[in-house]
């Protein structure tokens, strides 16, 4: 498998430095396991979104939305097993008083030698005990055990509790799924790999619900549509692999779960986990609520339970995924000069004739801008009132940016850390035949393409 290596504070930095994700609360120091999204993160993350929402709702027909609320009847919690098994075992250490997940002790290091990790520094670690990582809070004016609420650590169980009402009114016969992106909350022991592991994330769950016994051929169907899903925001083959849990490690009511990998600079880690978990979810609020959720199959004059099949996504690792795929940085040919554009090799300089641009290769469906109209002098009324126009048409159809400040080169290379993969210029061609300079980000090549064409060529582009 072809490693991405790079260090992530290099992308960390570029992230920060053009706008995508920003260290929460960094006013007052920030606060660990949060995140914030600038202006081009946003976008980034809305496209994921919406690519999943289109591929996994909108274009089918045997699955339909939902929306729940993130503070639920807390009943709900025992009946999922929350409340009583969702928890990592956590050390102390006496020497520094740092905090430990146990089963993670190998790869964490410790804060007073950095150098070291956690089992090797010396440092005195209590006994393993359970932390349950859901967030508590009250609901009301009064903070008694009566108003204790958790904030939800998944998406997934408003869709069990909801199945019931979207049963009746969606008119869908078993199988079909419900769909729900949201927020969800960990007090993860130690959150970690930038924005991988962090205390508040977004989930994309799809609950797709199955008869009793064709669990495991729908299991292979959603792991097949979820690994090529990822190849078409732009994710490469050879950077993605499964984790085909072995029956030990399963659930004891799950008959098959496999975990989508991506393969990150820190390593091959999960983007998303694929499980057949039965009737399990369906049973125990159907006895913890006391309401029967069964579901009559008319064909076969059968009443059952239906069994589910869950993919279950992480918006936040996708889009980690999305931007280390994308992140390259390169020795370009300079203007006028002949050459191949070349990877650029650590602690070499830049070879004679070259020089060094840093690009984020996204795929046009996810990149946050899709084009960059510049005009090429901006002390010249007519260009840039061409360019205005040509911005403002685009504009009604996507998010595409207008820059006149600067040499025309700086401000491709802005454009290409941003991601954008087209430039669109207006020179002095433009005014007496009516075509524009079109700038491929990945290639830079360059064409002149008519100013009425360029709205349809990039909504095929964006197809
Ligand atoms: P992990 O083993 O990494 O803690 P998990 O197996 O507990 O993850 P699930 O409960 O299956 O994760 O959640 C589904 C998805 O939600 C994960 O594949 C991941 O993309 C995302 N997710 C879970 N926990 C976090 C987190 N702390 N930060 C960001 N995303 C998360």
């Amino acid at each position: 498998m072809n490693k991405k290596s790079f260090d992530l504070e290099e992308l960390a930095s570029l992230c920060k430095r053009r706008g995508f994700i920003f260290q929460s609360s960094e006013l007052y120091g920030g606060i660990n396991g949060f995140w914030d999204y600038g202006p081009l993160g946003v976008e980034l993350k809305k496209n994921i979104k919406d690519a999943w929402w289109r591929d996994t709702v909108q274009r089918r027909d045997d699955v339909v939305g939902l929306d729940a609320s993130i503070i639920m009847h807390p009943r709900i919690w025992e009946a999922s097993g929350h409340l009583e098994g969702f928890s990592d075992p956590m050390v102390d250490c006496k020497t520094c008083k740092g905090r430990f997940r146990a089963d993670q002790l190998e790869s964490s290091t410790c804060p007073q030698k950095p150098s070291k990790n956690v089992l090797s520094c010396g440092g005195e670690l209590t006994e393993a005990r359970q932390f349950n990582l859901m967030f508590k809070t009250f609901v009301g004016p009064v903070q008694d055990d009566s108003s204790v609420a958790y904030l939800r650590p998944e998406t997934a169980q408003g869709i069990f509790a909801q199945f019931d009402n979207v049963l009746s009114v969606s008119r869908q016969k078993v199988p079909f799924g419900i769909a729900q992106i949201g927020k969800a909350f960990r007090n993860e022991i130690n959150p970690r790999n930038y924005t991988f592991r962090s205390r508040e994330f977004e989930q994309m769950e799809l609950e797709f619900f199955v008869p009793p016994g064709d669990d495991e051929e729908w299991h292979r169907y959603w792991v097949a549509e979820r690994l090529k899903w990822y190849t078409t925001i732009g994710l490469a083959p050879e950077h993605l692999d499964q984790y085909v849990y072995p029956q030990e490690e399963l659930a004891h009511y799950a008959s098959a779960c496999v975990d989508i990998m991506y393969q990150f600079p820190f390593g091959l880690q999960e983007l998303e986990g694929i499980a057949a978990r039965g009737n399990f979810d369906l049973s125990r609020h159907s006895e913890y609520s006391g309401k029967k959720l069964e579901y009559f199959d008319q064909a076969t004059n059968t009443r059952y339970i239906p069994h589910v099949v869950e993919p279950s996504a992480g918006v936040d690792r996708i889009a980690l995924a999305v931007l280390c795929e994308a992140y390259a940085v390169e020795w370009i040919p300079k203007e006028g000069t002949a050459g191949e554009i070349q990877p650029a090799q650590p602690g070499e300089s830049v070879p004679a004739g070259y020089e060094e641009r840093t690009v984020l290769r996204f795929t046009p469906r996810v990149a946050p801008i899709k084009a960059a109209v510049f005009p090429l002098l901006k002390n010249r009324p007519e260009l840039v009132e061409a360019a205005q126009k040509l911005y403002r048409q685009l504009q009604s159809s996507w998010p595409v940016f207008y820059d006149q400040t600067g040499a025309i080169g700086r401000r491709y290379r802005r454009q290409d850390e941003a991601g954008t993969p087209f430039g669109l210029t207006v020179d002095f061609q433009t005014l007496e035949d009516q075509t524009v300079t079109w700038r491929d980000r990945d290639d830079m090549r360059q064409e002149r393409v008519p100013v009425a064409e360029v709205a349809d060529r990039l909504a095929t582009a964006l197809a």
